[in-house]
Parts: structure tokens; sequence; C-alpha cells
């Protein structure tokens, strides 16, 4: 029986970026995605690189290693290596803070450098939960979204809202893709 199991239990391991302007709350996403952890106060990520999750996609196991930029881009200094061998990104803005909506051309523009477009992308306004001092309009986030070809999503990662949607798009993705 085990031997069986083995047979047939395939392994995919996708490597899956997040990027995106300083404090948009991209440590956040991937620990509550990882973790289901938030932390209000949280620092330039130090140490971690990456954080690994299973998930079950058409009942296959599917690891997805989920990269954090460790801050470096405060210093606009992502390195190639961050990026060698993704399969997804998530792209990620503040809903709160235009210029990071801004911003996103550029991350784009630096993931087209680095990587081939086959790369699955997500668009991801994040802190919905702050409707009340939102600065970019869920339709804005749609049509760029549109105009790149791009999955879009707003989330939260301070209550939760969507994020494990938001990897699970891309992960799903990658795995059509794959297979
Ligand atoms: P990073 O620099 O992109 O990794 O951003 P962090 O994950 O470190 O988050 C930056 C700040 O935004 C921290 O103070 C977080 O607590 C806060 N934050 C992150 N995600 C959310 C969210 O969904 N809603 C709210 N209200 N705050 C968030
Ligand atoms: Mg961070």
């Amino acid at each position: 029986m085990g031997n069986k199991q083995e047979e047939e239990g395939e392994e995919y391991l996708f490597k899956i970026v997040v990027i995106g302007d300083s404090a948009v709350g991209k440590s956040n996403l991937l620990s509550r995605f990882a973790r289901d952890e938030f932390d209000l106060h949280s620092k330039a990520t130090v140490g971690v690189e990456f954080q690994t999750q299973v998930l079950e996609v058409e009942g296959k196991e599917v690891k997805a290693q989920v990269w954090d930029t460790a801050g470096q881009e405060r210093f606009r200094a992502v390195t190639s290596a961050y990026y060698r061998g993704a399969f997804g990104a998530l792209l990620v803005y503040d809903i709160t803070r235009r210029t990071t909506f801004d911003s996103i051309k550029r991350w784009l523009d630096e993931l087209n450098t680095h990587c081939d477009t086959t790369v699955a992308r997500i668009l991801v306004g994040n802190k919905c939960d702050l409707e009340n001092i939102r600065d970019v309009s869920i339709d804005e986030g749609k049509s760029l979204a549109q105009e790149e070809g791009l999955f879009f999503i707003e989330t939260s990662a301070l209550d939760s809202t969507n994020v494990n949607a938001a990897f699970e798009i891309v992960i799903r993705q990658i795995y059509n893709d794959v297979s």
C-alpha cells in the first residue's frame, strides 16, 4: 500500500516570490498564509528566506515555497537570486497608498527582466480592511490587472480576507501550466 501511494504521490515544488514596495504587507501575507499569524509591528524581516506550505491540488500534493524579500526592496536591491526559478509571483500594493500602486509597473518590469513571461502572476491590493482610508479603487486595480494580464484580488493580512485565495490562484495556475 505504501508503495502504491508513493508511486501515485508525484510531488510538485513551486517557488513563488512576493514583491512590491516596502510596508505593503508582503511579510504579513506570507506569515498569514504559512502560519496563520499576523504582526502589527513587524519590522523588516530578518533571516527567513522562504516558507513552505503544502496544499492539495486536484488530489496531488503541491509544496509552495514562498519567498520573502527580507526588506531589500527599500534599497531597490532585490537580487536576481531572489527571482531565480520562480514559477509564480504576487505583486502587492497597499490600497491606502497610491505610490505603492504606481510602483507596480516597475515591479512588473523587474519581474520580466528576471523571469520569463510564463510566470503566473497576481496583482494583490492588500489592507482592504482599511476601507475608510482607501486611496486606490477596486476598479483601478482591476483595470491595471486586465491591461497587464494579471489575476487580481484584494486581501487583508490583518483579518485574513482572501489571503489563502491569493496564493491558491497562483498555485493552481502554475499547476495547470506544468501538468
Ligand atoms: P512588507 O514590508 O511589505 O513586508 O510589509 P509588512 O508585512 O512588514 O507590513 C507593514 C505594516 O503594515 C505592518 O505594520 C503590518 O502590521 C501592516 N499590515 C500588513 N498587512 C496589513 C493588512 O492587511 N491590514 C492592515 N491594516 N495592516 C497591515
Ligand atoms: Mg517584509
